[in-house]
């Protein structure tokens, strides 16, 4: 990949509090990146370094050839949309659309193309004599990208873009955000603590903690691949089942969250080369529940099933499991929906093995998946 943006060795600090410890990325042309992470993560302070609204401690940022580390903010040609769509009320759309133009000198016809060609991409070009306030959330949101994006920006940041929106409202201007990307190839830095956007929107997320990356993957591969016990447990509604593993004094058998467990399959796999105490990572959906012992299931008994519409979550306590140990959760319960009943866990695939310390992925190799 030839980079488009390179983020090279960033950190940043507010007086004694690390925003940023150490972030390296690569970015390519046409990319939508997605910026994902728990709440206090580094990812706005990220932002809003590469729109030059922030100075980072220390590193550089490249932009097409270019050294941006020090330009100022008007300088670098981004376009920017914040989650409070931050529009002048004084002004009707067609003015806060026109006017990242009119700072930069275009003004006339030129400027009025722009303008239309703008609010068609975000469908809103008969609403151009409307004041914000005569607007809807979704309406509003759509503005302000149609002004980030009428100067034609080198990159374009959005920075929880949907976070105000209702869920309905959400979903619709989620594709559109997709299908606007499509349209202008637009390279885009999107942040969000939503991991349905960021999975749905990104061609690969950037999955941020503590103020570092942990991985930076297409989708299928950060979601089917974690890199880290923290991005299974953080992708996934509900996330991966994380269950600590020990080796066995028996062969073949394992213990997991202190019962004794005879793995088959992609199970045993992953786990055959365990010399110490780690954490099993399985996904509720991959899961099977089954009525009847089978080779490689893990008996339980249902504490609670809950309906979710569509499909039911159950909550399975593993037998013999030590004191304190949380329910296995299985997608799909089925039929199999009695509290108390006795029932069998079957793992169909594995989603990693992780070391109890690091969090740092042990198996299955990540370069087999
Ligand atoms: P995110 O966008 O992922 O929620 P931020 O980049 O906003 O995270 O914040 C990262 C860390 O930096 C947090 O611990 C936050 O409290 C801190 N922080 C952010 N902005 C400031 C500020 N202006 N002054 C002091 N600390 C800040
Ligand atoms: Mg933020």
């Amino acid at each position: 990949m030839t980079a488009y943006l390179t983020i090279r060795d960033v950190a940043k600090s507010y007086g004694r509090a690390t925003a940023l410890r150490r972030i390296d990325m690569e970015i390519a042309r046409g990319e939508f990146l997605t910026l994902l992470g728990p709440s206090g993560s580094g990812k706005t302070t990220l932002l809003r370094i590469l729109a030059g609204l922030l100075e980072p401690d220390r590193g550089a940022l490249v932009l097409d050839g270019r050294d941006i580390t020090r330009s100022p903010a008007w300088e670098r040609d981004i376009g920017l949309v914040f989650q409070n769509y931050a529009l002048f009320p004084h002004m009707d759309v067609r003015g806060n659309v026109g006017f990242g133009l009119e700072m930069r000198g275009i003004g006339g016809a030129e400027a009025a193309r722009r303008i239309d060609e703008a609010l068609d991409t975000v469908s809103m070009r008969d609403y151009g004599a409307r004041r914000p306030s005569e607007l809807s959330g979704g309406q509003q949101q759509r503005i302000a990208i149609a002004r980030a994006i009428a100067i034609k920006p080198r990159l374009l940041l959005l920075d929880e873009p949907l976070s105000n929106l209702d869920a309905v409202l959400r979903q619709s201007v989620r594709v559109e955000l997709r299908e606007l990307h499509q349209r202008t190839g637009l390279t885009t830095v999107m942040v969000t603590h939503d991991q349905v956007e960021a999975l749905t929107l990104a061609d690969r997320v950037a999955l941020m903690d503590g103020g570092e990356l942990l991985q930076i993957d297409p989708p299928e591969r950060l979601y089917e691949c974690p890199a880290s016990a923290f991005a299974a447990g953080f992708l996934g509604s509900p996330p991966a089942n994380l269950l600590s593993v020990e080796p066995h004094s028996e062969a073949g058998a394992i213990r997991l969250c202190g019962a004794l467990w005879r793995p088959t399959g992609p199970a045993a796999a992953a786990l055959s080369g365990l010399r110490g105490p780690a954490r099993l990572a399985l996904r509720p959906e991959t899961l099977r529940l089954l009525a009847e012992p089978a080779p490689g299931a893990i008996p339980g008994r249902m504490k609670a099933v809950e309906y979710m519409g569509g499909e039911r979550l159950a909550h399975v306590a593993i037998d013999g499991a030590a004191p304190g140990t949380p329910a296995l959760l299985v997608r799909g319960a089925g039929a199999l929906a009695d509290p108390g009943q006795l029932v069998y866990v079957l793992p169909g695939s594995v989603t990693g093995v992780f070391d109890t310390d690091s969090g740092a992925r042990l198996a299955p190799a990540q370069a087999g998946v």
